[in-house]
């Protein structure tokens, strides 16, 4: 037969059905990493456990090991002294992979401006979506992840750039 598949489809049609297919899957089955500093890890957890039933959405599954997670919800404010564990965690994980700040303390520092607390873990790693709230509710996670699925569902395949260059220049700020 004469020419292969992609000669008898319209230009560009492939791709775009087999991305469009990766994020549905990616976005609909985040295997979260444990990454609970402070009193937002309560909510968190709230968030997994059967009340608000996360598994609903396929993000149950909460991972140890951050080789097993694609997703790192930092809950909590983020210590100096804890800044390069966190980075180093990030790095460990596959590609893809995202990053929610949950809560002021780890969006911005919140109400610990001071030496010790790092004013907001987007200095660490790139955040792919804030929550906001002291502590954000259950219901707000709920929301932000629901946002973060959307942001997936339309993300390109392959080497993404901005964050490449976002992952070097948060590297710095940690070294
Ligand atoms: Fe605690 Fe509020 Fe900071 Fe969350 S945002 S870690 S609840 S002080």
């Amino acid at each position: 037969m004469a020419g292969g598949l992609e000669d008898q489809v319209p230009s560009g049609l492939l791709l775009t059905t087999v991305e469009g297919l990766f994020g549905w899957m990616r976005q609909a089955s985040f295997w979260p990493a444990t990454f609970g500093l402070a009193c937002c890890a309560i909510e968190m957890m709230t968030y997994g456990a059967p009340r608000y039933d996360s598994g609903r959405w396929g993000q149950e599954v909460f991972r140890a090991s951050p080789r097993q997670a694609d997703l790192m919800i930092v809950a909590g404010r983020v210590s100096q002294k804890m800044a390069p564990v966190l980075r180093q965690i990030y790095d460990q994980m596959p590609n893809p992979k995202y990053v929610l700040a949950m809560g002021v303390c780890a969006s911005t520092g919140g109400m610990f401006n001071n030496y010790a607390i790092v004013q907001g873990v987007d200095h660490v790693v790139p955040v792919d979506m804030y929550v906001p709230g002291c502590p954000p509710r259950p219901e707000m996670l709920i929301d932000g992840m629901f946002k973060l699925r959307k942001k997936v569902q339309g993300a390109p395949i392959g080497i993404n750039e901005e964050r490449f260059y976002a992952e070097q220049e948060s590297r710095q700020l940690v070294a």
